[in-house]
């Protein structure tokens, strides 16, 4: 009795369970019928280091048909487990590569530099270097103004296959940051070894960095160690001019955040950095 009636629970068709995995279902037919029909799109938010624009980081947009906006938040996920982050992944190389080409021919633009995202599922493909080598061949990117944004729990899964491939495509001078830095659990001595250019505080420290103790404080000692490093520290999610002068007066003074830009399409972006590269913007003295 007991044992028939398990074999007959079937779990699965638990309504609510049944609805989340049909979503997700959803979800991934949607995403490949969106590569197909180009629903995907790369907004442009610019880095500064003070008054200078010096490069965009390619946020991945998706455009549905009938859902508008579908934020990476809710996608990225869903693609990364159904693999379609790898297709996906290519995508945004190459579109990113093909926009640092356009920059190229624009003197106000060419030393921009572009920082791109990538899925972890995508950095441990076995051809990851080739595909990177690959979109900057065809594009005719250059490869020193391209960097890679890489999380800090993908380091770590092989930390040998992620030095190798981190050193073949340093070799062709592309660079590396290490994306919301301070959330994950890389240990110092790891840090030590990844040859890595850049470290993002993430933009859970900065949101208090003025208001709370704690979050300065760590806001404080990434900007310490990334400079005892030898790297260099930008801070993500800059909303206000008081958060802005606490990083300047702690060190850091290149920025990333609403208070600058929101991520834009690239037409936008373009006349966005002509404006702050041409007036600059007033910065207070205090920082
Ligand atoms: P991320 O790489 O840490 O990107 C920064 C996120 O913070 C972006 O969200 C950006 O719009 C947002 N942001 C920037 N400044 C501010 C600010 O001042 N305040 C606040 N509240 N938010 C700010 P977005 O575009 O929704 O992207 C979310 C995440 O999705 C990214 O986090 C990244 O992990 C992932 N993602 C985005 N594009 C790609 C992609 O092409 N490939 C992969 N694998 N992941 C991507
Ligand atoms: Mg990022
Ligand atoms: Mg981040
Ligand atoms: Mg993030």
């Amino acid at each position: 009795q007991a044992k028939s009636a398990g074999r007959d629970t079937l779990q699965f068709f638990d309504p609510s369970m049944q609805k989340a995995v049909s979503a997700r279902v959803e979800m991934e037919k949607d995403m490949r019928l969106a590569l197909e029909r180009h629903e995907f799109d790369l907004f442009f938010q610019p880095q500064v280091q003070r008054d200078k624009v010096i490069g965009a980081e390619a946020l991945l947009r998706w455009k549905h048909p009938t859902k508008g906006f579908i934020p990476p938040g809710v996608f990225v996920p869903t693609a990364e487990e159904s693999g379609l982050i790898l297709p996906l992944g290519e995508w945004v190389l190459y579109a990113a590569c093909r926009q640092l080409a356009h920059w190229a021919q624009n003197p106000a633009l060419a030393e921009l530099t572009m920082s791109v995202n990538v899925s972890p599922r995508q950095f441990y493909q076995p051809n990851f270097v080739e595909q990177v080598q690959q979109a900057l061949q065809v594009t005719g990117a250059k490869p020193g103004l391209l960097e890679l944004e890489l999380t800090e729990g993908m380091l770590l899964t092989d930390v040998e296959d992620t030095i190798q491939k981190m050193v073949q495509l340093k070799a062709i001078g592309v660079m590396f940051s290490l994306d919301d830095f301070g959330t994950g659990y890389s240990s110092l001595s790891y840090l030590k070894r990844l040859p890595l250019d850049k470290l993002k505080i993430d933009q859970s420290f900065v949101r208090e960095v003025v208001t709370s103790t704690n979050d300065a404080a760590i806001a404080r000692s990434i900007i310490a160690l990334g400079n005892s490093l030898g790297l260099q520290v930008i801070a993500e999610g800059v909303e206000t001019e008081a958060q802005r002068v606490f990083l300047a007066k702690n060190g850091c003074s290149y920025w990333q955040g609403f208070y600058f830009s929101r991520p834009q399409p690239a037409a936008e972006f373009e006349a966005w950095a002509h404006a702050y590269g041409a007036e600059g913007k007033a910065l207070s003295e205090a920082g």
